[in-house]
């Protein structure tokens, strides 16, 4: 089988495991403030926490913001349901934007008016832009209209590690961006996550936030807000330092691998859209299959499993999942381009050890599938 992705151990890092788990001290101590250390100078930022996933990084910033029951907070309706439980489990209310079909992200626009019809007691206190699958949404528009409106930025960076936008990364331009380290990311620690903010204050109260509440700079223990245990372990922490050593070079890999694909795949499929501001990390490749197909595209990913490709969908449709769908009415009309693009996305192989033989492979393979199918539909 020809794997949709598959993680990437640094050699040097089993060592380090090994002698982190034989040192004694397992729960954020030297190493994890090392990796915080790692990625706030690997995106150029000061401050990076530590906790033990994305969700856990996107929950803690919502809560260390104070976003809570009356506001509302602005997300992109085509994301993982991450993006938008958070929110929820704040007491806050998810008000959805659609997205730009061409790169997933969302569409200025659709903020815009999203701003613009707030309504019914909710207030709009934060715009948790997503960069989906490794591309940076469009931070030039969507800063001057958070900027205009005087709305502070999240960037759910969870796919974006490497990313650029204006040649910027995640962070570097907004209040505070959350990375995500699970093995489908571009470097993972087995479960992890980090918050990057310039913000001295956010920092802080995250790190509050992560440790049962406990003040971070007080010289003796000291609780000094109700906290949550999101705390990130030592040999997570070493995994992550070796993982991002070797990022750039993966970054490299990947860029070249896509560009391949592009080619290959121009005639059968819509290939990944990338603007001139981007620097696309490729955490995934997600092609478009032909309208004529889209129903049958479970069967698609069934019958590339047969012919030893694993595939999978792009990511949700988070409105009309069915706990949104009952809780706010929503339905595939409601946000008709992630709808469309949620049907029709199709996620490819991409991962460090691919070669151009497995690309050669996974090509042939779509395109016999999809000739049977655009055949068996006309
Ligand atoms: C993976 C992902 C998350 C959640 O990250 P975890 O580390 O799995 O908790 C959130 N948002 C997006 C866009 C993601 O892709």
């Amino acid at each position: 089988m020809i794997r949709l992705a598959s993680p990437e151990i640094p050699e040097d890092a089993l060592h380090a495991v090994r002698d982190v788990l034989t040192s004694g001290w397992l729960v954020q101590g030297k190493h994890v403030a090392a990796f915080e250390e790692a990625v706030a100078g690997f995106v150029g930022i000061e401050h990076a926490v530590a906790v033990n996933s994305g969700t856990s990084a996107l929950h803690t910033t919502l809560l260390a913001m104070g976003v809570g029951p009356g506001d509302a907070v602005a997300v992109s309706a085509y994301s993982y349901v991450a993006s938008a439980n958070v929110i929820e489990l704040c007491g806050a209310t998810p008000v959805f934007v659609d997205v730009d079909p061409r790169t997933f992200n969302m569409d200025p626009a659709g903020l815009e008016r999203a701003l613009q019809q707030q309504a019914n007691g909710v207030r709009i206190v934060a715009i948790m832009v997503v960069h989906a699958f490794g591309q940076m949404a469009d931070l030039d528009a969507i800063g001057e209209i958070a900027g205009r409106h005087q709305i502070p930025l999240i960037e759910d960076a969870a796919c974006a590690l490497g990313a650029t936008w204006s040649g910027k990364p995640p962070g570097a331009t907004t209040r505070v961006a959350c990375f995500s380290f699970h093995p489908r990311k571009a470097i993972t620690t087995g479960e992890g996550g980090m918050i990057v903010t310039a913000d001295a204050h956010l920092a802080a109260t995250s790190r509050a936030l992560r440790n049962h509440g406990q003040d971070a700079t007080a010289s003796s223990p000291d609780f000094v807000l109700p906290g949550l245990n999101y705390r990130m372990t030592e040999f997570q922490a070493v995994l992550g330092s070796a993982a991002l050593r070797q990022l750039p070079q993966s970054i490299t890999r990947r860029r070249e691998l896509a560009a391949r694909y592009d080619e290959l795949l121009a005639d059968i499929v819509e290939v990944p859209k990338v603007p001139e501001a981007s620097g696309h990390v490729y955490q995934s490749y997600v092609v478009l299959l032909p309208v004529a197909v889209a129903k049958a595209r479970a069967e698609i990913i069934a019958a590339l499993a047969q012919r030893g490709v694993e595939s999978n969908i792009g990511t949700w449709s988070i409105p009309t999942t069915t706990y949104y769908r009952k809780r706010y009415g929503y339905v595939d009309e409601s946000f008709p381009v992630t709808s469309e693009v949620f049907a029709l996305s199709l996620s490819l192989p991409l991962h460090d050890k691919l070669t151009a033989q497995d690309q050669f492979e996974v090509v042939a393979a779509l395109g016999a599938v999809l000739s049977e199918r655009l055949e068996a539909s006309t």
